[in-house]
């Protein structure tokens, strides 16, 4: 059996665990991040899950609110930066739009628009009526009476499968070890940590971030369970030709508030070359059928065999009203999963003297996963909390009104 000391031990080599472990160690202290890679196949695969085996994530400025605007500038920021030390790129500036239902109060442009300025977001609002947006994407079509927001780069994508690649490359380059492996159990001693991997290893930590996303309760992680809701998340991607793909080359990320029966909440991605080397438009939203698994069983099961086919045809739909005159080659449903907090903000807090928590994107963590994993760097090591992010938004938190 072999053993080993670090100073800091990240549980998680997701967006926000390998983010952590990069700033990490920038600090010169002896730094493991502990995380196995992605599953080649998800349909039998019985260990944990992650949220970001895909290759598109939106990043934008404007969003929910000013907090989220934050975390996303501080992030976008230090994109090249990352790409550059890493030799990986991740980052695709291609803009985005936000359509929205014309519903004054109950709209998507109400908390971008109030944000806009503030953040400095590049924008042009196109109100009701308005569509000449038409001249920049032409091969798009949304709902006559709905307004349209078009924010200018740096929103775009970025590629998650990629962004954890680079995060974990830098964190290497600077002296981290990356262990791949499931964490099965942390006992906290009195002068150290221990760590057990379903590997049959032990290590040993004087500080211990648990960044495992939506499993982070399970495995006996942590010493008590934080407030984290899971909900099942579906996806399809939509397969175009390589010349599609091109044509649509300007294509920006989308955001729509789609008024439809099954589906609500559209995000969708350009088109974007896959592993298997095919183009797909990647569109998710919500569904009737979300379910929210609270054991990793029911999320086994959900990634084994869930019934996401079940809304592939509003979703295609959907997808096709948004391209009237695009041929799809192909299109399949994927599962995913999100979990959610009490607060809204991802929890980043300390829950004994040696065990820290980073987890809950609430299904928007990535765009600002650099930033996150900063913040729960500089808790392990003593740094300052960044400016214009409101400490108490982070701590752990009780439910008041759940999201289920
Ligand atoms: C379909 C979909 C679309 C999304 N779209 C967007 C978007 O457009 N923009 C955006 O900003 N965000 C988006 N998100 C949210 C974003 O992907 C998540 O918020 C983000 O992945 C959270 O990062 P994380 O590090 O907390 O979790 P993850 O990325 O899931 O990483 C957690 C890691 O912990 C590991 N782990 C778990 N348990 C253990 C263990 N016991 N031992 C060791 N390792 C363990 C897992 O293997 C995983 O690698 C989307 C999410 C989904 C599912």
């Amino acid at each position: 059996m072999s053993k080993r000391h670090f100073s800091q031990v990240v549980i998680g080599a997701g967006l926000i665990g390998s983010a952590a472990a990069r700033h990490l160690s920038q600090t010169g202290e002896q730094v493991a991040i502990i995380g196995p890679a992605e599953p080649a196949v998800l349909t039998d695969h019985t260990g944990v899950f992650a949220s970001h085996y895909d290759q598109g994530r939106l990043t934008h400025l404007i969003g929910k609110d000013i907090v989220w605007a934050h975390l996303a500038k501080y992030a976008i920021t230090n994109y090249e930066k990352i790409e550059a030390q890493s030799k990986i790129d991740f980052y695709s500036p291609v803009g985005l739009i936000v359509v929205s239902k014309p519903d004054k109060t109950n709209n998507y442009l109400r908390a971008p628009l109030e944000t806009a300025e503030e953040i400095g977001a590049h924008y042009k609002l196109y109100s009701v009526g308005d569509r000449s947006w038409k001249n920049l994407f032409p091969y798009l079509d949304y709902p006559a009476e709905f307004p349209l927001l078009h924010e200018d780069e740096p929103a775009g994508y970025i590629n998650p499968r990629a962004l954890v690649e680079a995060q974990l490359t830098c964190a290497q380059q600077q002296g981290a070890t990356l262990i791949r492996d499931t964490v099965i159990g942390i006992d906290e001693q009195a002068s150290h940590l221990v760590i057990q991997t379903a590997s049959g290893k032990t290590y040993t930590a004087d500080q211990i971030l648990v960044a495992s996303g939506a499993s982070s309760n399970f495995n006996n992680l942590l010493p008590r369970p934080i407030p984290l809701k899971i909900k099942t998340e579906t996806i399809i991607l939509a397969e175009v030709s390589a010349e599609t793909a091109a044509t649509l080359s300007d294509m920006p990320t989308v955001i729509y508030q789609i008024e439809a029966d099954q589906i609500d909440d559209i995000y969708m991605a350009p088109p974007i070359q896959y592993p298997d080397g095919r183009y797909y438009i990647k569109m998710g939203c919500n569904t009737a059928g979300d379910q929210w698994p609270t054991s990793l069983d029911e999320i086994q099961a959900w990634f084994h065999h869930g019934r996401s086919d079940d809304y592939l045809p509003a979703m295609r739909e959907a997808l096709q009203a948004q391209f009237p005159q695009t041929e799809f080659l192909d299109i399949h449903t994927h599962r995913c999963f999100v979990c959610y907090t009490p607060s809204g903000y991802p929890t980043i807090d300390q829950l004994t003297g040696r065990i820290f928590v980073a987890a809950g994107g609430n299904g928007s963590g990535a765009k600002g996963s650099d930033t996150l994993g900063r913040l729960a760097a500089g808790l392990l090591s003593g740094a300052e909390w960044l400016p214009d992010l409101p400490r108490d938004l982070f701590r752990i938190q009780k439910w008041h009104i759940s999201p289920k």
